[in-house]
């Protein structure tokens, strides 16, 4: 990542921190509620984590959880990681140099991992696919140049991205969890996590936290946010979704109250490069291997962060019926969607809030 991008993503982060932290802390609450402790890491994940105590902890402990959530970041980061390899692991950059060659030996976590998103293809009708990976390569280096270089910019070929997505079937990820293996049978069939291992990794997180006891701890690692607990008082947080036009004077298109739940939005308004007057994003849709386009942002509310994260990109990928659909089937699970046009549609469980965070 350069300078330029990590700056501008710092600012922004900083600032959603920032309206994340200050939420919703009535009269009431800012006399009640503990003093809130805050750490960031930059280095995971290519973006930044922050890790929020609002129950009290003292500082040491409050040290011994963040050290804890920070060794389990760096583990999931190496393994997911595609463009770099790191002594004494094998991780997803190795088990795609080593496609159609021979199978890997890799960590459990990574074998866990890689079943889940088998389970998410599955639950998601195929657009969240980690299979992904020919196909997304070639809209990440047009935007790579295109950004870099905008008089060079250009996108990818339908012949070049047909060519590709010959190559996207995730059952050519063989997976041998006796052996601890991956193999990626098909030589030209790479695997991409950007759309669920953030969120994934998470979760892990979530749970060491409970595992040391916390109570009342956010997560935010690069936007995915996951509210363990709920504040002390027993409020929730509230927290925005980002408006996706960024011409409006409101930066929210809505406020809302986060308890003991994951919300991760999944929105074409953070990465994208321009091409002839045209904005291309980073979430493609398998079916027509182009960034789709039936929404601005989908907002997704369920407890576990993995999950979250892959129903972001498959719900942005569908239309709003298909979406419903998979929301109405699981447990605990709202989404928001926000149109290309700014209407925006929400299900039943979430809880809005007039309050500005
Ligand atoms: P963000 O990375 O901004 O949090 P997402 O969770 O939606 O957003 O993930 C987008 C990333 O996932 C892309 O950068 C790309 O690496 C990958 N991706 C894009 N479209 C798909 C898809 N349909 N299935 C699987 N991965 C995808
Ligand atoms: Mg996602």
């Amino acid at each position: 990542m350069n300078i330029k991008k990590l700056t501008c993503l710092i600012l922004c982060f900083t600032l959603a921190c920032g309206a994340l932290i200050s939420c919703n802390i009535s009269q009431q609450d800012k006399t009640n509620e503990p003093q809130t402790q805050s750490k960031s890491y930059y280095e995971f994940f290519d973006t930044v984590s922050v890790i929020f105590s609002y129950e009290g902890d003292d500082s040491t402990v409050f040290e011994q959880r963040h050290t804890a959530v920070s060794s389990l970041l760096q583990k999931y980061h190496r393994l997911f990681d595609i463009y770099y390899e790191y002594a004494g692991i094998n991780n997803l950059k190795t088990v795609n140099l080593k496609a159609g060659i021979e199978p890997v030996k890799v960590d459990r976590e990574l074998i866990d991992f890689l079943l889940y998103c088998k389970e998410i293809y599955t639950l998601t009708n195929g657009k969240t696919n980690i299979a992904m990976g020919s196909v997304l390569k070639l809209w990440h280096d047009a935007r790579e140049l295109s950004i870099d270089s905008p008089d060079r910019a250009y996108i990818p070929s339908e012949q070049e991205l047909y060519d590709a997505s010959l190559h996207t079937d995730i059952e050519s990820i063989i997976i041998d969890e006796e052996n601890s293996t991956v193999y990626i049978s098909d030589p030209q069939t790479s695997i991409d996590v950007g759309a669920v291992g953030k969120g994934y990794a998470t979760e892990k997180a979530a749970e060491l936290l409970l595992e040391m006891g916390v109570k009342s701890y956010v997560l935010n690692i690069g936007g995915n946010i996951r509210a363990i607990g709920q504040k002390m008082s027993g409020n929730g947080w509230i927290t925005g979704i980002t408006n996706p036009d960024k011409t409006s004077e409101d930066s929210f298109v809505c406020r809302v109250v986060i308890k003991d739940i994951s919300l991760v939005t999944s929105g074409d308004y953070e990465r994208y490069f321009m091409f002839d007057g045209k904005k291309y994003h980073h979430i493609i849709d398998p079916s027509t291997n182009m960034p789709a386009e039936h929404f601005s942002s989908v907002s997704v509310f369920v407890k576990d962060s993995g999950l979250a994260d892959a129903l972001s990109t498959a719900l942005f990928c569908m239309s709003y019926e298909q979406g419903l659909e998979i929301i109405n089937s699981l447990d605990g699970a709202d989404a928001i969607w926000v149109y290309r046009d700014g209407t925006v549609k929400a299900t039943n469980g979430i809880t809005f809030s007039n309050n500005k965070p």
